[in-house]
């Protein structure tokens, strides 16, 4: 079965989805036609998905092509699978320079690897190497295959030298992924560049991780759609949110199917395995589009119970909408009135 044709098909169904919901697919907003705000949108294929920004005001034009091309530039620096990235280079090399950008998302991702203990493990790129993510020939690794693959994600044998920009492992065959926290960094720097050139109303949608700048340009909220885990093609509820990135993993996203099983992409670094512990989706909410990428990862992989905790230790930082596998919704307080579902919602509350 060509999983691959899914995929992009999906995450095309994924970036529509959500442009309907965002209502900001056209140069004009719904109910904008009636003001003369200049606005902008342009569509790119990079970080295998694709990606929109549209910006609304004086220099629209301008700004979003400036948003583009620092798009391109990441995906060309960030992969690990083109010889165009860093990421890439260091791979094959066991180590060497970084960039400001590769040292400031390799140096994020150490600190989140503490604070998730563990679950955040951007060393996880021989793991994902041996399910066959990387290349796309899926299947299910040997024991002994995983077992050499998980020798490898000792995250202490990174060693950075950050006065020198380099990175070395001390491990040989270690090698790093950002693919759980390079889009959310992307939005991110695309929301800057935005801001830089003047832009107050933005928004900026990655392969259905989507950053907001401001408010509508009629002064209300941007409406972002939530799919359903279950049928990724359908909405299961909107969230009306300001100046926030709003990115969600789901298993759904990224799959495969061996002997009637179904493994996805998001592991858990403590057993080599696609993460199974209940969660369907995590969709993080921060003014803080890296955070929010790298930690819709690592929820999925900590599982409800000690994502709750987790989040009650950082409440002041994110909110997050959990959707299980059975279906049920749980969002944390700071966003339960921001959120609406059809179905019944669960509230989790601040300790
Ligand atoms: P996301 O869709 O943001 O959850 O990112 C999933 C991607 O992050 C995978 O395709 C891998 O490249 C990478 N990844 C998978 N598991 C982990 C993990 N436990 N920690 C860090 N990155 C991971
Ligand atoms: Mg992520």
């Amino acid at each position: 079965m060509a999983y691959n044709m899914k995929k992009k098909i999906l995450c095309l169904l994924l970036a529509c989805g959500l442009l309907a919901f965002a209502g900001c697919g056209q140069t004009t907003v719904s109910g904008q036609s009636d003001t003369d705000t200049e606005s902008a949108t342009q569509d790119v294929f990079a970080m295998d998905t694709y990606m929109t920004v549209t910006a609304y005001g004086d220099g629209a034009e301008e700004a979003v092509s400036a948003a583009i091309a620092e798009i391109e530039r990441l995906d060309a620096l960030l992969t690990a699978t083109d010889d165009t990235g860093e990421t890439y280079t260091v791979n094959q090399n066991g180590g060497g320079s970084l960039s400001e950008d590769g040292m400031y998302l390799l140096e994020r991702s150490l600190e989140l690897y503490e604070s998730t203990e563990g679950a955040f493990n951007v060393a996880i790129f021989p793991v994902m190497t041996a399910w066959g993510f990387v290349d796309d020939a899926f299947g299910v690794p040997s024991e002994a295959e995983l077992k050499e693959a998980l020798a490898l994600l000792d995250v202490s044998s990174i060693l950075v030298d950050t006065d020198g920009s380099t990175v070395t492992f001390a491990r040989e065959g270690m090698a790093i992924d950002f693919g759980g926290i390079a889009k959310g960094y992307t939005s991110s720097r695309v929301i800057q560049i935005l801001e830089e050139y003047g832009i107050e109303s933005a928004v900026v949608n990655l392969g259905g991780n989507v950053q907001v700048l401001g408010e509508k340009v009629d002064g209300s909220a941007w409406r972002v759609g939530i799919l359903d885990p279950a049928n990724p093609d359908e909405g299961i509820g909107v969230l009306e949110t300001i100046d926030c990135a709003v990115i969600t993993s789901g298993g759904y996203e990224r799959c495969f199917e061996e002997d009637g099983v179904i493994y996805h992409h998001i592991i858990d670094p403590s057993t080599g395995y696609p993460a199974e512990n209940g969660l369907a989706s995590v969709t993080i909410v921060s003014q803080d589009g890296t955070l929010a990428d790298a930690l819709s990862t690592s929820l999925f992989v900590m599982g409800l119970e000690k994502a709750t905790a987790f989040w009650q230790k950082n409440s002041d930082s994110f909110d997050v909408i959990f959707i299980t596998d059975s279906g049920e919704i749980y969002v944390t307080e700071g966003i339960a009135d921001d959120f609406t579902a059809e179905q019944e919602v669960s509230v989790i509350e601040a300790q």
